[in-house]
C-alpha cells in the first residue's frame, strides 16, 4: 500500500447554471521518499487537486488515504490536527507572518498544539540551518530575499515531520537560478526526511529534476 493513495477523485464546482467539472477521476500513488511534479495549463485544476490531497478541500467523489487513513472521515477539529501534523504546505506566496522572526515563523505549526516545546525549538533551529539560514534566525521576513523567504516556508512546512510535502508553484515568484535552488532544496529535504513530495509547476525545466512528471489536462492526470 502506498503512503499516499488518491483514488478516482472527481471535483465539481457549482457555478451559475451548470456544474464545472475540474477533476474527472484522478488517481495517484506515492510512497515516502518518492516525488512527482504536476504540470498543466493555468486553470486545469492543479491547485484544486493539491488542496484536496492536502485536505483543505474535499472531493465530490473518490478518496484520499494517507498512511491508510481517510482524513475526510475525521471531524473538523481532528482533521485540522491531522493536517497540521501530517501535511506541510509551501505556496507561491510564502505566507510568513511579517511581525515574527524566522525562528517564530518556523515554529508556527507547533503553536497549534499550545506552546512550542524545547524539542520544537531545537528542531526549528536545525531546519533553519538545513535551509541555509542559520545566521538569519532572528531576522524578519521583510529583511529576506524572495528565495530566502521560501527557504523559511520550507523549514516551517517540515517542522512537524509531515508525511506529505505539497508545494503549489513554489518558485512562481522567483528568478530562474533561485527557482532551481529552491527546487533542489525541496528535493533534498524531502528525500532526507522521507516525505512524499508533490510540486505543482509551470516549468518543464524544473519538473525535469523530479522523479515523475504528471500532466493534468481535462480533469485527468497522465504521465507527461
Ligand atoms: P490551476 O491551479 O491549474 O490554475 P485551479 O485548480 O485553481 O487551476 O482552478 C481550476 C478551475 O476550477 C478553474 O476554472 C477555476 O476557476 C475553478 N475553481 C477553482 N476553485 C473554485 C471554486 N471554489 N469555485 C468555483 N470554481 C473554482
Ligand atoms: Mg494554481
Amino acid at each position: 500500500m502506498a503512503d499516499l493513495e488518491v483514488r478516482d477523485v472527481c471535483k465539481q464546482f457549482a457555478t451559475r447554471g451548470e456544474a464545472l467539472r475540474v477533476l474527472d477521476g484522478v488517481s495517484l500513488d506515492l510512497s515516502r521518499g518518492e516525488n512527482a511534479a504536476i504540470l498543466g495549463p493555468s486553470g486545469s485544476g492543479k491547485s484544486t487537486l493539491l488542496q484536496i490531497i492536502g485536505t483543505l478541500d474535499s472531493p465530490t467523489s473518490g478518496s484520499v488515504r494517507l498512511e491508510g487513513q481517510d482524513p475526510f472521515a475525521l471531524d473538523e477539529p481532528a482533521l485540522a490536527s491531522f493536517r497540521n501534523s501530517q501535511i506541510g504546505f509551501v505556496f507561491q506566496d510564502h505566507h510568513l507572518l511579517p511581525q515574527c522572526s524566522v525562528l517564530e515563523n518556523v515554529l508556527i505549526p507547533a503553536l497549534a498544539t499550545g506552546r512550542a516545546a524545547a524539542a520544537d525549538v531545537e528542531r526549528a533551529r536545525g531546519l533553519i540551518e538545513r535551509v541555509g539560514l542559520a545566521e538569519r534566525a532572528e531576522h524578519r521576513p521583510g529583511e529576506l530575499s524572495g528565495g530566502e523567504r521560501q527557504r523559511v516556508a520550507i523549514a516551517r512546512a517540515m517542522l512537524r515531520q509531515p508525511v506529505l510535502l505539497l508545494a503549489d508553484e513554489p518558485t512562481g515568484n522567483l528568478d530562474q537560478s533561485t527557482a532551481h535552488s529552491i527546487t533542489e532544496l525541496l528535493l533534498e529535504v524531502s528525500r532526507d526526511e522521507g516525505n512524499v513530495l508533490i510540486v505543482v509547476t509551470h516549468s518543464l525545466e524544473l519538473a525535469a529534476a523530479l522523479d515523475r512528471r504528471l500532466q493534468l489536462e481535462r480533469g485527468k492526470l497522465q504521465p507527461e
